[in-house]
């Protein structure tokens, strides 16, 4: 297609931190009260002085360090950027501009510009008729700013940056980045280049308000279909903040952008320029497995399936009782595969339907088990789900539970010796067709043989015993 979309995030998340970014206020999104977690500092009266949250710089530094971004060692400040809202009371946001935190990285194969910090805003109501309520809770809580460069050219790809930026956070503990909760909001910039027309392509739209990945991928795809459409009217893409509409499934025009020099953005005074080796001993930061350091070690060291590693990845609790598995079953290559299927296919399906910690109830050990009763014939999987759903409900040994419901499948030659006796007696025309050399046949006999056990014979001992007596 003659057209190549350019697109960039900025990403913000609210820091997980005790207290606010410049005072002693609870950061707590929880709090359902309005206007209880505030004091003068975040409230702007007059003669207060701001004081640093060293937790939220050493969240910053250690997801930049994470992403393998230059961290700011020698320098950094904070600035005032400067703008009228009510839900900002200060008449400024304290962020910073010149001398972020951290420069460069790449996560998700996408290469980061900058990541910042800086102070949240309060949230305002405006479904009130005709006033609007500020909640001050919000106003100071510590938030990151990352920004990518525009290097990003679909909407899936933009998708699974945000999610590996969540997983990222959750794993540093920096941030619950919920986006449903606005703990995590994504801002896509969007630009359309027409091959040969700088003329009418490029300029820049800002897309805000994506509060979930679904709406950031639609969102963004709709937004690349409607530039694409101006220009191919002749007409020149407006540069300007959009919202998304959900209902209408599109973007809309909210307000003509400003540009950073509207901000007057200028070194906060009241705040002390940084030496951060100074206050925080990120040279000896020990960052936990990353995910994907996680999901390289899963691959090499058990071989199993990219959308089992992605469960594990996503859902560590899940991941951790897999790997107790593994070690239970050390070595067993085949073992361990097998045991990755059921954790997520029937565990996965069963925590979804059952209430209660149905990882408890089915132990690691037990699981083990009955994934070595299934790999040694004694049990069916078919076996194997109905022993499954009963530890679900109330946990149990395998072994005894498939003792109690008679599902242990029978190898016993002699005793199953019988029945393919029956069976090649009750059925001759089937006999005379398998050595006739009907191979089909024989599926049939073993067909028969279950039935005749109830189920409970060994399939593949079946098959040997009939293959041996017809020869
Ligand atoms: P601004 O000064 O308008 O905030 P920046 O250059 O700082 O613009 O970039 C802000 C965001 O816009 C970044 O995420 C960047 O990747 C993105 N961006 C910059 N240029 C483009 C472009 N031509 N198309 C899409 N996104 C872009
Ligand atoms: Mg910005
Ligand atoms: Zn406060």
């Amino acid at each position: 297609m003659p057209y190549r979309p350019v697109i960039g995030l900025e990403i913000h998340a609210e820091l997980h931190t005790q207290t606010k970014m410049f005072c002693a206020c609870k950061n707590d999104a929880e709090e359902t009260r309005p206007n209880v977690n505030i004091c003068p500092v975040c409230m702007a009266h007059p003669g207060t002085l701001p004081v640093m949250n060293k937790k939220a710089v050493e969240h910053v530094l250690r997801v930049g360090t994470a992403v393998g971004g230059m961290l700011a060692t020698q320098f950094t400040e904070f600035d005032r950027k400067n703008y009228f809202y009510p839900d900002i009371p200060k008449g400024y946001q304290i962020s910073q501009y010149k001398y972020p935190l951290v420069s460069g990285g790449i996560l998700a194969g996408v290469e980061i510009t900058r990541i910042h910090l800086e102070e949240d805003t309060a949230t305002s109501k405006h479904n009130k008729g005709d006033y609007s309520l500020i909640d001050y809770n919000r106003a100071g809580v510590p938030l990151m700013e990352l920004v990518t460069e525009p290097v990003i050219a679909d909407a899936e790809t933009a998708m699974r940056f945000a999610k590996e930026l969540q997983l990222l956070l959750r794993y540093l503990g920096a941030s619950e980045a919920n986006m449903e909760k606005g703990q995590m909001r994504v801002e896509a910039n969007i630009s359309v280049y027409k091959e040969g027309d700088d003329r009418l392509s490029g300029t820049k739209v800002e897309v805000k308000n994506l509060n979930s990945f679904r709406v950031v991928g639609k969102a963004i795809a709709h937004e690349i279909e409607r530039q694409i459409t101006v220009i191919e009217r002749g007409e020149k893409v407006v540069q300007e903040t959009r919202g998304w509409d959900e209902n209408k499934g599109e973007t809309f025009s909210q307000r003509k952008k400003e540009s950073s020099h509207d901000y007057r953005y200028f070194p906060d005074p009241d705040l002390p320029k940084l030496d951060i080796s100074e206050i925080t001993e990120f040279a000896t930061f020990v960052l936990p497995e990353l995910p994907w350091q996680k999901r390289e070690r899963y691959a090499r060291e058990y071989g199993i399936k990219a959308e089992d590693i992605e469960s594990y990845v996503t859902d560590t609790i899940l991941g951790a009782y897999f790997e107790r598995i593994a070690d239970i079953l050390e070595g067993d290559t085949q073992a361990v595969l097998l045991a990755s299927n059921y954790i997520t296919s029937d565990i996965i399906g069963l925590m979804q339907v059952s209430d209660g910690d149905i990882l408890s109830r089915i132990t690691p050990e037990s699981l083990a088990s009955l994934v070595g009763m299934v790999a040694g014939g004694e049990v069916s999987s078919r076996g194997a789900k109905d022993i499954l759903k009963v530890m679900s409900e109330r946990g149990g040994d395998p072994r005894m539970i498939a003792s109690e419901h008679n599902l242990f499948q029978k190898s016993d030659t002699e005793a199953l010796g019988v029945i393919v006796d029956d069976v090649i007696a009750g059925n001759t025309q089937a006999v005379l067709e398998y050595r006739a050399g009907k191979i089909a046949s024989l599926q049939f006999l073993i067909g028969q043989g279950m039935k005749a056990s109830k189920g409970s014979a060994n399939p593949s001992v079946l098959k040997e015993l009939f293959e041996e007596k017809l020869k």
